[in-house]
């Protein structure tokens, strides 16, 4: 936690998830909140309120069909409560407890989607979105609890307060006494349990590194061929657990310590005992209380303090759990700052497309786009080329407004960007990422991704995608043609792709959509030359009535462009066709007569 909250700033986020759940699962909430009163209130009238009518009855030499008519209507009353408890804890509790999960983490994710991927460059915006994910369950679990072991419990103080007040305020004075001292005591142990933990946590997320390391396959291959570094990952991993032990080890003398003060000396000794003397001296000196007032009062007493230090303990979770509150709704106030200017409808056809200007950096300190400028007419084919970090993604995410320029502009259609639709403008425009993702979905899922999937029509489409994008659909590896399930994470009959059939699969979204633009990073880096040539082949073709803008490091592939540019530190150096670039023997034909002598072997 960056800062520590004030109790009002705690209260605030306590505030916010109890408004949260009630609106989300209301009657849940109500049966949770009524059972663990419930649960209080009986326990009051079990073993405090019976226990001082059956022993008064008794005293006073009543009629002891008085008592079996007690017995009798508790054990109906704990019979009835019984079954509504079966029913909240195997029914209400498992459920609701996934409502309130979902609820809180679809909050989250439509927040995810929503907010600048500019904000995932930021370290503190990054550290709060993983904090709040993985957090949300457990922020949930502790909110529920607090409602059991602060407010029900509170419900049972003031039960057993105001009933020993009746019976025999006196012991009350005990409490007063004693209870301050035990409160300190368990406050000094929360802290240093808090302060052990928080000295464990560096070294538990290099053990879990380490475990991560050694149980996920990424890392399997690479650690057979590089021993040391399994050595080197093996004793971190040992070091990280010393760590923690020795943590363990300095913090459990303290709290033997306290421990020893609080349960032994204060709550035995003093307490129990001082409760005792005082209860004895009032029955067999002053002659002032009954047996029944003496055991119901101590037992009082007892519970009073018992719960006292389970709302205490509950407080200061609740504190804890308010600065996790604090940065899920930090979070979810996020805004994103991308947003349409005029809410205007991308205009249907093709459309030119200009930069003009444009200067762009991630960080404040380090610009990567340098005044970029180019036109592409509709139906062009353009080719953005260069070296690695020469800004050519960057550029592409401009394009597609996942960032928008610090200054300059981008327009489509004659009219800036920005007073576009958000979400309509970047559909308008087909894209294949560099780092397009598989989904543990079916393949056709995969293509679709998110069109509604499932006519008839819709498969023949995306067959025919896949086709043109050259994935091979015979491949007896495919039991279910594009039904089959990619990835084996959960079906033991799905199948993983090679990076160029993944890469295929990614061109093939693209194609299966009509947008009258396409911007391709890299699209087929993952191919082997000869097939990366053929597939560029059909990719014109498909691809004649639309604008292209072509990224590839592969200059064998960019020669048709009817415009290349050539990029380097986030500038445009040299614009052309190929042959006129190659004639002006600048930077894009070094690169060219290096790359010919590398692919001249396979004649492409
Ligand atoms: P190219 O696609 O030509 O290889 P990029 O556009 O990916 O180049 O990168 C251009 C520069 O921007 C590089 O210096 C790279 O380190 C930097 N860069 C790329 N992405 C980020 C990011 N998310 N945050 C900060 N810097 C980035």
């Amino acid at each position: 936690m960056k800062e520590m909250l004030t109790w009002r700033q705690v209260l605030a986020q306590q505030w916010f998830l109890t408004r949260f759940c009630f609106k989300k699962a209301p009657g849940f909430m109500a049966f949770h909140l009524f059972e663990s009163i419930k649960l209080q209130i009986s326990i009051f009238f079990e073993f405090t309120w019976t226990v001082n009518y059956v022993l008064t009855v008794a005293e006073e030499g009543g009629d002891f069909k008085k008592i079996l008519w007690c017995m009798g209507i508790l054990m109906a009353a704990i019979a009835v409560s019984t079954v509504t408890f079966a029913i909240y804890k195997h029914y209400a509790f498992p459920r609701g407890k996934q409502v309130l999960y979902q609820a809180l983490r679809m909050e989250i994710y439509k927040k995810a989607k929503e907010i600048d991927l500019s904000c995932y460059d930021d370290k503190d915006f990054y550290e709060t979105f993983i904090l709040a994910t993985g957090e949300t369950d457990r922020c949930m679990d502790r909110y529920l609890v607090f409602e059991t072991s602060v407010l029900a419990r509170l419900v049972g103080v003031t039960c057993s307060v105001l009933y020993c007040a009746y019976i025999n305020p006196a012991a009350l004075l005990v409490l007063i006494i004693i209870l301050p001292l035990e409160l300190l005591c368990v406050v000094q142990e929360n802290k240093k349990t808090v302060a052990a933990r928080m000295e464990r946590v560096p070294h538990e997320q290099k053990r879990e590194y380490g475990n991560r390391v050694f149980y996920l396959s990424d890392y399997a291959g690479e650690l057979r061929l590089y021993p040391q570094m399994k050595d080197k990952c093996r004793t971190d991993y040992t070091e990280a657990n010393d760590r923690i032990k020795s943590v363990n080890k300095k913090y459990g003398k303290q709290l033997f310590g306290y421990g020893l003060l609080h349960e032994v000396l204060l709550s035995r000794v003093v307490s129990e005992g001082g409760v005792w003397t005082v209860l004895l001296y009032q029955m067999l000196v002053l002659q002032a209380v009954t047996g029944a007032q003496l055991i119901t009062s101590r037992n009082c007493v007892m519970r009073i303090s018992a719960n006292v230090k389970i709302i205490v303990d509950g407080l200061r979770s609740m504190a804890e759990n308010a600065a996790y509150i604090y940065r899920i709704r930090e979070f979810l106030q996020m805004e994103s700052t991308i947003v349409s200017e005029k809410n205007e409808e991308v205009p249907q056809g093709s459309g030119g497309l200009s930069v003009e200007h444009v200067n762009f950096g991630y960080l404040a300190d380090k610009q990567v786009l340098h005044d970029v400028t180019f036109a592409v007419e509709p139906k062009q084919k353009i080719a953005l080329v260069g070296y690695n970090g020469s800004g050519k993604t960057t550029l592409v995410k401009l394009l597609l407004r996942l960032y928008d320029p610090l200054s300059g502009r981008i327009c489509y259609h004659g009219k800036d960007i920005r007073d576009y639709r958000v979400m309509d403008y970047r559909r308008s425009i087909g894209s294949v990422f560099q780092d397009f993702k598989i989904y543990a979905a079916t393949l056709k899922e995969n293509v679709l991704m998110d069109v509604e999937n499932g006519s008839r029509e819709e498969t023949y489409k995306v067959e025919k995608a896949l086709y043109e994008a050259h994935f091979t659909l015979g491949d007896n590896r495919l039991s279910y043609q594009i039904e089959t399930p990619l990835t084996t994470e959960f079906e033991k009959d799905g199948i993983n792709l090679s990076g160029g059939e993944a890469q295929k699969v990614a061109i093939a979204r693209t194609l299966y959509r009509t947008q009258d633009m396409i911007i391709m990073d890299e699209p087929s880096s993952a191919l082997d030359p000869l097939a990366e040539y053929r597939l560029n082949q059909e990719l014109n073709e498909i691809a004649k009535d639309k604008t292209v803008i072509f990224i590839s490091h592969r200059l064998s592939t960019v020669r048709d462009a009817d415009c290349i540019y050539m990029m380097e530190k986030g500038r445009i150096v040299e614009k052309g066709t190929h042959e006129g670039l190659i004639g002006i023997n600048g930077k894009y034909a070094t690169m060219w007569r290096i790359q010919a002598g590398l692919y001249a072997d396979v004649g492409v």
